[in-house]
């Protein structure tokens, strides 16, 4: 019998569980609905993916610079987004499983009382749809009156376009530019759920282009393929990635044009980053709030105008568990070392610890020749000792979490071998030469 996209997220979930990954936030107090917090692993895994993300576009791109705005910041931007008044989803609910949906996601959400069935095939009565504004609410200072209240932000965005004079002068840019920036996002979801695919806590990563009116369709094109090409450089096989351009039903109040980079997962092909024309509806809308001008002059018809806006925007969270859900493999090795492993086949790139180094016994002096293997590599990468176990055993926590190469250390003087973690290959390689070994295979 085949597995349901339910069997394999709950082995993602529990593998993420069990070798540190990510674990329920506030566990020890029964949890909090879709909110989760990332081990040892997972952290170095999200940070590989934030340090590709801004070297993908600071490093490589003379325009592009990066930012780091607060999260709370004046109400007024919220208005002038359009925040306040667009930024919800209809919701509705069913008078016969007292299930809370959204009610444009009603065919990919479960009904609570037949889980085959959607809310709307069940039979349930669903009540009228009503709007329901996304945006968490707080207060700044001590006094809870409506003068206090400050939002956390739902997008990063907004603190790009109010920074974008700032940047564009200091960092002495002219259009076209761009602004790079990661940090956390909130949003009240009606319906969170897939694990870390929709959070109310969540980090973006996002780029705002900022480029000359009548430029923005070629920029859009551009950057759409430019994005899919990171994600394909992450190791993600390009046959599970697709573009999904939304009609104009679909479009956000600030759109033209917007397109979703979207990846096929246990539970269906959905969002994993949005790229968007956004013309100058952000700038103009701040120009007109703040009193401020948010235009540039043109040296070559000797005018000013308001620069338009192509934004990528893509989920950190989201990306780490496309990673996972690409990497997850299951297998059954026959052989020497027969059975069935779990192996995560994260590109050697994205692996979080990219070699696992295994002294075949606890004596002849093989701790020591390991020990000294170690202190070579942890100079470049993060690497681990296994000391415990059969080599059996070593290789399958090693598969499991990813880990590109295993070096075992025999009995055999000055030489180990490695193995490759997909095709179980192993060569044997002077110990003199493992650093050039793995770092010539880090590269390819
Ligand atoms: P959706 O239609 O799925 O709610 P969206 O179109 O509102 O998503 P954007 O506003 O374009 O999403 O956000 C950009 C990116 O931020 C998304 O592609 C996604 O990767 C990420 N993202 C958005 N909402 C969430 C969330 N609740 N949890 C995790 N990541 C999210």
């Amino acid at each position: 019998m085949s597995e349901t996209s339910t069997e394999r997220m709950a082995k993602i979930v529990s593998l993420c569980k069990r070798r540190g990954f990510v674990y329920p936030s506030s566990e020890i107090y029964g949890g909090l609905n879709s909110c989760y917090d990332y081990g040892p692993l997972g952290f170095v895994l999200k940070q590989t993916v934030k340090d590709r993300w801004m070297k993908s576009m600071i490093q490589e791109n003379d325009n592009i610079e990066p930012l780091d705005s607060s999260i709370l910041m004046h109400p007024k931007i919220w208005e002038a987004s359009g925040h306040i008044a667009n930024f919800s989803d209809p919701m509705v609910d069913c008078k016969t499983c007292k299930g809370r949906f959204r009610a444009d996601h009603l065919d990919k959400a479960t009904c609570g009382l037949k889980p085959s069935k959607t809310p709307l095939t069940c039979g349930g009565e669903l009540t009228e749809a009503r709007s329901f504004n996304l945006m968490f609410k707080t207060f700044m200072g001590p006094l809870e009156d409506q003068s206090a209240v400050v939002f956390l932000r739902p997008e990063t965005a907004q603190g790009i376009y109010v920074n974008f004079l700032n940047v564009m002068t200091t960092a002495r840019q002219k259009i076209p530019f761009g602004i790079a920036q990661i940090g956390k996002a909130f949003r009240n979801e009606i319906t969170p759920g897939n694990f870390i695919f929709r959070t109310r806590e969540f980090e973006q990563m996002e780029m705002q282009y900022f480029v000359k009116p009548g430029t923005d369709e070629k920029e859009f094109d551009r950057l759409k393929e430019v994005r899919r090409q990171w994600h394909i450089s992450n190791g993600l096989k390009e046959s599970k990635l697709r573009f999904h351009a939304h009609g104009p039903k679909e479009l956000a109040h600030y759109a033209r044009a917007a397109l979703d980079i979207e990846y096929e997962y246990p539970f269906g092909w959905q969002e994993i980053e949005g790229i968007h024309n956004r013309t100058d509806f952000d700038l103009k809308n701040h120009e007109k709030f703040s009193g401020k001008k948010l235009s540039v002059f043109d040296e070559e018809t000797k005018s000013s105008y308001v620069p338009f806006i192509v934004e990528t925007s893509a989920g950190c969270d989201r990306t780490v568990l496309t990673l996972l859900v690409d990497a997850y493999n299951e297998e059954v090795v026959t052989g020497e070392d027969e059975g069935p492993r779990v192996v995560l086949k994260f590109s050697p790139q994205i692996a979080p610890i990219k070699a696992s180094i295994f002294p075949l016994m606890k004596k002849d002096g093989l701790p020591e020749r390991a020990e000294k293997i170690f202190e070579s590599l942890r100079k470049h990468w993060r690497v681990e000792q296994d000391v415990s176990g059969s080599i059996g055993k070593r290789y399958r926590r090693a598969d499991e979490i990813g880990v590109p190469f295993a070096i075992t250390v025999d009995t055999t003087p000055d030489t180990v071998t490695i193995r490759e973690r997909d095709s179980m290959k192993q060569v044997r390689v002077s110990e003199s030469e493992i650093v050039d070994y793995v770092r010539k295979h880090l590269e390819v």
